[in-house]
């Protein structure tokens, strides 16, 4: 058989482990290393084995049982102590259909429900799940969880790296997480998402251009928050960008500009200065950077002009 041919496991020969906590799960992956890979709902890494982009492992560590990690649930910091008041936890295992059903969500960050939405197809969303999502690391997700300040609550085993919780669990932004440890090396379980739980939702936008109209995986995606500030003008600004292949990056520059009130050629080359220089068959570099800013200058544009829209049936009314 070909697959033994070029010492690829095949499905029989591959080991499932179906722990029940997220430490067994971590202690598994540090006993079989490389040999070992976490699995979710599998939607990814199967077709990345069926592609032959990717060999099967060894030792599949299935987190389904882990009941924990499933679910939406809303927690009140002030009881354990934290700075923010309360916020959503997202199981890791979390489906994207539960996610889009889940009515703290809608309440709290409609943006995600969107997000999910453009992503794959009813069936699909089914078994793909938040966490997966986050670790294929161009997830479409990843802006919309990015611009809520999304933090990731990791089981490290050991609670090293100044980790904030002890015992083996630490939080850490999603966006700084990504850039800093970002390969498959990394042994950390991700058991949940954090979004700060604010008494209603911020505005937001979201944006997928993908290489077809639907179930396509994305040339560009870009999702953002706003506040309006007492003067009526855009503040606290969020902008975040990924597509297939390309690390996901706040555009830290384009959020000052806008909120600067610079929504025209300043904001448009701030956001092509900030998309990270990614290539690949199907679209450019140029391209990429050219759709990111038209998306989101229009976005912006068109927040500003509900604002003032808003100002003028208030000023008439
Ligand atoms: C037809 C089709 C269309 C698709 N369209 C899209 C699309 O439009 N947009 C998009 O973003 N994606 C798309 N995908 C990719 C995929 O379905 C989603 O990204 C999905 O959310 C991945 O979740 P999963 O649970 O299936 O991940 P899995 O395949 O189980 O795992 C993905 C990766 O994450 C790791 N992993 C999973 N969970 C954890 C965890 N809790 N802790 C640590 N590591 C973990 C795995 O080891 C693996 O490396 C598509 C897939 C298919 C088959």
């Amino acid at each position: 058989m070909a697959s033994l041919e070029r010492d690829v496991p095949a499905y029989a020969a591959v080991k499932v482990w179906r722990p029940h906590t997220a430490e067994e799960a971590w202690r598994l992956k540090r006993q079989f290393g490389a040999a070992a890979r976490y699995a979710a709902g599998g939607t990814w890494l199967r077709t990345r084995w069926e592609s032959g982009a990717a060999m099967m492992p060894l030792h599949l560590i299935s987190l389904e049982q882990i009941a924990d990690m499933r679910g939406v649930q809303q927690i009140e910091l002030a009881s354990i102590g934290e700075p923010q008041s309360s916020f959503l936890r997202i199981g890791a295992i979390t489906s994207l259909a539960q996610l889009m059903e889940s009515p703290l969500v809608t309440g709290v960050a409609p943006l995600l429900q969107e997000a999910a939405r453009s992503i794959a197809a009813p069936s699909i969303r089914q078994l793909a799940t938040v966490g997966g999502n986050v670790l294929t690391r161009s997830g479409d997700l990843i802006p919309a969880l990015a611009a809520l300040d999304a933090q990731l609550v990791l089981c490290t085993g050991s609670g090293a790296n100044g980790g904030r919780h002890s015992g083996g669990y630490e939080r850490q932004p999603l966006i700084e997480w990504l850039a800093a440890s970002g390969n498959d090396s990394d042994s950390s379980v991700v058991v949940a998402v954090d979004i700060a739980a604010e008494p209603r939702s911020k505005p937001y936008w979201f944006r997928k251009i993908g290489r077809r109209e639907s179930f396509s995986p994305s040339v560009i995606t870009a999702a953002g928050t706003f506040g309006i500030d007492a003067t009526g003008r855009l503040d606290d600004v969020r902008i975040v960008v990924s597509g297939t292949g390309m690390p996901a990056v706040r555009l830290y520059d384009a959020e000052t500009a806008a909120e600067q009130g610079a929504y025209g050629m300043a904001l448009y080359a701030a956001v092509r200065a900030g998309v990270p220089s990614v290539s690949d068959d199907f679209a450019g570099s140029a391209y990429r950077r050219m759709a990111a800013a038209n998306m989101i200058a229009s976005e912006l544009d068109a927040a500003v002009r509900s604002i003032a829209a808003v100002g003028e049936v208030s000023a008439d009314g």
